[in-house]
Parts: structure tokens; C-alpha cells; sequence
């Protein structure tokens, strides 16, 4: 199904070979038409890392986590390229099929679901959801009997930026058995185990103990008379620019060879950050500065600079409090002259609404702007805007080479894309400036990417 109806903010501005995503958010920053803060979305970067999923990970189909972004752009592109989708919620699940995404590509992958949640699953036909308690079963006994089970356990990871086992995930050494007992009890079909071992995981080996786990209630679940063939390992890789999957990979791929070898079971996983993290990137604008007096005897001597940019922790920067993200600031423009001792805060009025506590700079001034990357995970989402500070708004760019592989892939019309080096007219509506290109170019089959 193609979109005909296009929002002039969800166009995908095709770079030429010249420019780059960071040259433009140079150009928006500098154009003098723009003040509030943006992001930049580098939809290569997404196909990218699917790329060196699929590379690193031969056996694990990815189901994306929706919650980490759910900016259209990357569900449309991530179901273009045939990645399936974790969803968490009612919402999350209708905001998938309205791309046209099949719901066996869908896992509810909420182990404690809303009675009604739970009935739109049924009645829209999505079948795959965790579970990890006995009054869930029970719910899902009453509401959803024909239901795909997959039983999700417990087992943490020791270095992670966000704990997820205190909430969710049953023992499974003491529970989990009970748990599968109770379920043929009420004739329910369990087809699987899931774990989520820690959002921001640094403790790869985890994945060798909780895909162990698995193997002994897959076997556990056989003597009782289920037949599974679903093994979800969750999320947890890390997706910032810089960091990889490779140990990640190679303990997994050498414990699925331990203890699943056979290709009878299907692997997923429900990667969030890996896939977004590094494909947003945040422009925000200085809008007021104090500088800081050692004291009134020596009004001259200068000891801090304070900073107040347009976008804060009510904002993107809900991350540093929901996530645990650090965040890097880089001046658009490079300084000179002496660092001084630096803070940055968002621009709300509450004292809390601090972005970077310390941090030494050059001197910058007001209307410089301050560079935040890998701003793609856990920020969008939940953002509001409090104090009336608007979201951030997102420019979709891809180069020449992603554009011609996407562009028959994507439920988009050309008018979906703007084929320029740089965003135009960013107030008042983007121009379209297409007529050089060749619409009938045969569009690259994305097929070559699975
Ligand atoms: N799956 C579930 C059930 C989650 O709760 C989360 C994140 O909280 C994810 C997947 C995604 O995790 P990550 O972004 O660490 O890959």
C-alpha cells in the first residue's frame, strides 16, 4: 500500500554525495531560520545495523522493541527490511499493522497486559506474548485461551544501565517449573522461553547462563507435554556509534551451538537501542548564559559558565533520568581560547532540568549550537512538553545509495522525498525539488538485505 498522503515533516531528505547528515545539521543550525532544537535521523544508520545483525547473528530473527522509538520513519523502514516488532501495548500493536506488517512478525512482549489489551491481541490475530506469573495465566486462560505462550524468566545481568528482573521474569528454577505445570493444567499452549537480561547490557556472558536456563525448560516443558519452539532472547546490546555486537554475538552464537544446535528452533531477540541508538542526532541551541563570579572582590575572574540550551530533561534528555544515559556535549562551532568549567540545563524552570553538570568548554555564546549524538534510544518516546518547551523535531535524511534501496521498499510515494543536499525552507514547508531524478529507476530489491 502506497502513502499518497504526505506530512511535509515526514519527508526523507535524499542527500547528494557531497553532504553528509552532519553537514546538515550545520546547514539547519546555520541557516538562521531555525530555533528551536532538531534531530537529525540517518536512516542508513538503521539499515546498517541490520545489516551487521544479520552478519553477526545468522540465527536470531530481530523483533525490534517499539517503546525505544516509535518515530514512524524507523518502524516504516524496519518493516520495510523485514525486521519483526516487540510491542508492548494496544497501541504499540496498532501502530505496527498500520504499516501493513504481518502479526506473526508481532510479539506482545509484556508479561503483565491489560485484560483489554490482551482482547485486541485476539481480535486483531496477534498470538506471541510472555508471560511470567500464575495470574497471568490465569487471564490469559479467560480472555485468549488459543493464545501463543512464551514464558519469560529471570536472569540479570550484573552490569547493566537499566535492571529490568526486579519487575519481570520468573525464577527459573523456582518458578518457572510451576508455571509450566499450571499452564498444561488449564490447557494452555506454551511454545517458548524469553529473558530479557538488562537494558545497556556490559556482562555478555549472561546470555550463556539464560539461554542455559532455557535449554532445561525447553526440556522441562517436553517431559510435560508442550512442544516449544521459540526461544526469545530479548534485548540488552548496546547501539551507541562506536560500541559492537561482536562479543555479544560470539557468546551467543556459541551457546545456541551448546545447547539449541538444531535449526528446529526458531531464535529471536527484541533489540531496542542497538538499532537507533546512533541514528539520531540532536541540534540544540543555546538561548541564555550566566557566568559565574568567583566573588565580589574579584568581579574579573570567571570560575563557571552556565548554559541554557532549548531542549532538557522534560524533554530528549528524559534519558538521563529514565536511562541512565550520559551525554557528550560538541560545540557546533569549533572554540578557542581558554576551557572554562561549563554547565548545560534545559529550559524549563525547574532546578532539576540539568542536562551536563560539569563539563569544560570553550566560551560560547548565545544562538551556538550544541551537537548531542546517539540521542536515538529511550528519548523521543517519552518526552513531553512541560513548561510549553516543544518535542524536537525529527529530519529524516538518507544518502543517494539508501534512498534508491528504500524507495520501492517503503509504503512511500516520491513525494515522500526531497531530493536536495540540505532541508530548504525549514519554517515554512520543504520544497520539492525532484525534477532531476529518474522516478522510474529500478528500485534495489531489499530482499538482498534479510
Ligand atoms: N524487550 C523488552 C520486553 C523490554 O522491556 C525492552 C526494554 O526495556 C526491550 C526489549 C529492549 O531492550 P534494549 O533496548 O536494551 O535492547
Amino acid at each position: 500500500m502506497k502513502v499518497t498522503n504526505v506530512n511535509l515533516d515526514e519527508r526523507i531528505h535524499v542527500l547528494k554525495s557531497t553532504s553528509t547528515f552532519m553537514s546538515v545539521i550545520k546547514e539547519i543550525a546555520e541557516s538562521g531560520m531555525q530555533e528551536e532544537a532538531f534531530y537529525v535521523l540517518d536512516v542508513g544508520d538503521i539499515v546498517r545495523k541490520h545489516q551487521i545483525w544479520k552478519e553477526k547473528l545468522p540465527r536470531v530473527h530481530p523483533f525490534y522493541a517499539v517503546k525505544c522509538n516509535d518515530s514512524l520513519p524507523v518502524l516504516e523502514v524496519l518493516a520495510a527490511i523485514g525486521v519483526g516488532f516487540d510491542c508492548a501495548s494496544k497501541n504499540e500493536i496498532n501502530k505496527v499493522l498500520d504499516l501493513g506488517v504481518d502479526t506473526d512478525r508481532i510479539i506482545f512482549a509484556n508479561p503483565a497486559k491489560p485484560s483489554s489489551h490482551i482482547r485486541h491481541a485476539e481480535s486483531v490475530g496477534v498470538r506471541l506474548m510472555t508471560v511470567d506469573n500464575e495470574s497471568e495465566l490465569y487471564k490469559i486462560k479467560r480472555i485468549f485461551p488459543s493464545a501463543k505462550i512464551v514464558l519469560r524468566i529471570r536472569c540479570d545481568s550484573e552490569l547493566a544501565q537499566c535492571q529490568l528482573g526486579m519487575k519481570f521474569g520468573c525464577d527459573p528454577v523456582y518458578d518457572a517449573p510451576t508455571l509450566l505445570r499450571l499452564a498444561k493444567v488449564l490447557d494452555l499452549d506454551v511454545i517458548g522461553i524469553s529473558f530479557h537480561v538488562g537494558s545497556g547490557c556490559q556482562d555478555p556472558p549472561v546470555y550463556n547462563r539464560a539461554i542455559a536456563h532455557s535449554r532445561t525448560l525447553f526440556d522441562l516443558a517436553t517431559d510435560i507435554g508442550f512442544k516449544p519452539y521459540l526461544l526469545d532472547l530479548g534485548g540488552g546490546y548496546p547501539g551507541d556509534r562506536g560500541t559492537s555486537i561482536d562479543v555479544f554475538a560470539d557468546v551467543i552464537n556459541d551457546s545456541l551451538d551448546q545447547y539449541f544446535p538444531s535449526d528446529d528452533v526458531h531464535v529471536i531477540a527484541e533489540p531496542g537501542r542497538f538499532y537507533v541508538a546512533s541514528a539520531f542526532t540532536l541540534a540544540t541551541c543555546i538561548h541564555s548564559k550566566r557566568v559565574v563570579r568567583a566573588n565580589v572582590n574579584d568581579p574579573d575572574k570567571v570560575t563557571h559558565h552556565m548554559y541554557y540550551i532549548n531542549d532538557g530533561v522534560y524533554g530528549s534528555f528524559n534519558c538521563l533520568l529514565y536511562d541512565h544515559q550520559h551525554v557528550t556535549p560538541i560545540p557546533l562551532r569549533p572554540g578557542s581560547g581558554k576551557l572554562v568549567p561549563s554547565s548545560i540545563w534545559g529550559p524549563t524552570c525547574d532546578g532539576l532540568d540539568q542536562v551536563v553538570d560539569n563539563v569544560m568548554l570553550h566560551e560560547m555564546e548565545l544562538g551556538d549550537w550544541i551537537i548531542f549524538e546517539n540521542m536515538g534510544a529511550y528519548t523521543l518516546p517519552v518526552a513531553s512538553p512541560f513548561n510549553g518547551f516543544p518535542i524536537p523535531k525529527v529530519h529524516v535524511v538518507a544518502d543517494e545509495s539508501m534512498w534508491l534501496m528504500l524507495k520501492g521498499a517503503l509504503p512511500l510515494t516520491e513525494a515522500h522525498f526531497v531530493v536536495n543536499d540540505i532541508p530548504e525552507n525549514i519554517h515554512c514547508g520543504l520544497d520539492i525539488s525532484g525534477e532531476n531524478v529518474n522516478w522510474e529507476n529500478p528500485s534495489i530489491e531489499l530482499t538482498t538485505l534479510e
